[in-house]
């Protein structure tokens, strides 16, 4: 094709009655043009008009399909809700809500109330806050506890989150001024102690989410610091990250910690808790009502799409936390995990392989859950990730591995016809 055979912007737009073809229509044409300068041949262009018109209508944000084995995945958009708490976002979305209204006093109410029973109850706590993510609820507790004066850090606890979230940062931006003690290895109690002075207003603990410090060390036990703390009449704020509700492996539990003496304990929504983003923050009342009161709560807080989907996630933490699909994948046996990956692997013709999943999430950074894989050609890799439904898979030694504990029955199934489709 020479440049003077190219149809116009407006010939090429007339063979779609869609909106969007003038503009899509202007990239095909200036694309075919460059095409033609540099000597190639742009091929059909009505066939790419219709497949960048089909392509700039598909909803950009996907479901994927996790076959990572990284249960917490940051990247793929970390917990996926229970079917009770989606239920619970579309009733209270589709209408109007008692957001932030007292039903029984019929006037204004406080949308932090409708959750507030329910963390009581499964951490002990006095009371409860729920903000848009952890780092938020970080630096709220640091702005409304600490602003202008200092709080007290381990210097092993000055840790990256991941995607540049550092707390000497967030401590900044709170409008604290950060007092590094102890050392990259060991702090002892009596290191905080001999730091307190007259400007200190916080202890805080970061739990050390992501990675872990072994050989030479020494860390004071979440009590002996509440001992200093509290001897001092300071508030403990227990920065637990991933914050387990129940019990799995070494991970604390937001209500150990409140128990061990921590005056504040901040964690997030979607990683071990298995519900939507949000920062949760559980503790004594009066502390916990100093950061309802604070300003930049009301730029932080959840929102009521959030709200529904914790509350819903909270009801099952009681009473079926297996349906909580973090959890499910966490806990469920190798098993039935090799069961899945045994009829993934018959479906397609690949092979049972066994291999390790990760909670992710920055939780239980070294533990492995025992797990097994459908392993199956390695170029297919590239093709399961950009078909439709994207199925995300890990390349290993010249094959790539699908592993199913992050996988649901149904997932396996829909990876089984994306393997089929990607064969040539
Ligand atoms: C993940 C994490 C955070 C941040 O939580 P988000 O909910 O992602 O904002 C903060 N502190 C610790 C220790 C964490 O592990």
């Amino acid at each position: 094709m020479r440049l003077r055979d190219l149809p116009s912007v407006d010939e090429l737009a007339r063979q779609s009655d869609d909106p969007l073809a003038v503009e899509v229509a202007r990239k095909v044409v200036t694309r075919a043009r460059e095409q033609i300068q540099q000597g190639g041949d742009p091929g059909d262009l009505g066939a790419q008009l219709q497949a960048e018109l089909t392509s700039a209508r598909a909803p950009h944000l996907r479901r994927a399909i996790n076959a990572t084995g990284v249960i917490v995945h940051t990247n793929l958009g970390r917990a996926p809700l229970a079917d009770a708490a989606l239920d619970r976002v579309r009733e209270i979305a589709q209408g109007y809500s008692n957001l932030e209204y007292d039903l029984t006093a019929g006037g204004r109410g406080s949308r932090q109330d409708h959750v507030a029973d329910v963390l009581r109850r499964l951490t002990g706590a006095d009371a409860a806050l729920v903000v848009n993510n952890n780092a938020a609820a970080v630096m709220l507790a640091l702005a409304a506890l600490a602003e202008g004066r200092e709080v007290l850090v381990s210097r092993g606890e000055l840790i990256e989150i991941g995607d540049g979230f550092r707390i000497p940062d967030v401590l900044e931006r709170s409008g604290a001024t950060l007092h590094e003690v102890g050392t990259t290895n060991r702090t002892r109690a009596a290191d905080y102690e001999t730091a307190i002075g007259p400007e200190t207003a916080v202890l805080l603990r970061v739990h050390q989410s992501n990675f872990r410090v072994v050989g030479f060390t020494a860390q004071p036990s979440l009590r002996e610091l509440a001992d200093v703390a509290h001897r001092h009449g300071l508030p403990l704020v227990d920065d637990l990250g991933s914050g387990a509700l129940v019990d799995f492996s070494d991970e604390p539990t937001a209500r150990a910690s409140l128990a061990a003496g921590a005056d504040l304990v901040c964690f997030s929504g979607d990683k071990l808790l298995g519900g939507p983003q949000a920062g949760i923050v559980v503790g004594r009342a009066d502390l916990v009502e100093k950061l309802r009161r604070h300003p930049l709560q009301r730029a932080l807080r959840a929102d009521k799409l959030t709200l529904a989907a914790l509350e819903g996630t909270l009801a099952l933490v009681i009473d079926a936390p297996d349906e909580i699909p973090v959890l499910r994948m966490l806990r469920e046996s190798p098993e039935v995990v090799r069961a899945r990956a045994a009829r993934l692997a018959e479906l397609v013709g690949g092979e049972v392989e066994e291999t390790i999943a990760k909670a992710g999430g920055g939780a239980l950074p070294l533990t492995e859950l025992p797990s097994f894989a459908c392993a199956v050609e390695e170029e297919l890799a590239v093709k399961l990730r950009t078909g439709d439904p994207p199925v995300i898979a890990v390349v290993r030694d010249g094959r790539t591995l699908l592993d199913c504990r992050t996988l649901t029955d149904a997932e396996a199934d829909e990876a089984a016809a994306a393997i089929a489709a990607a064969r040539p």
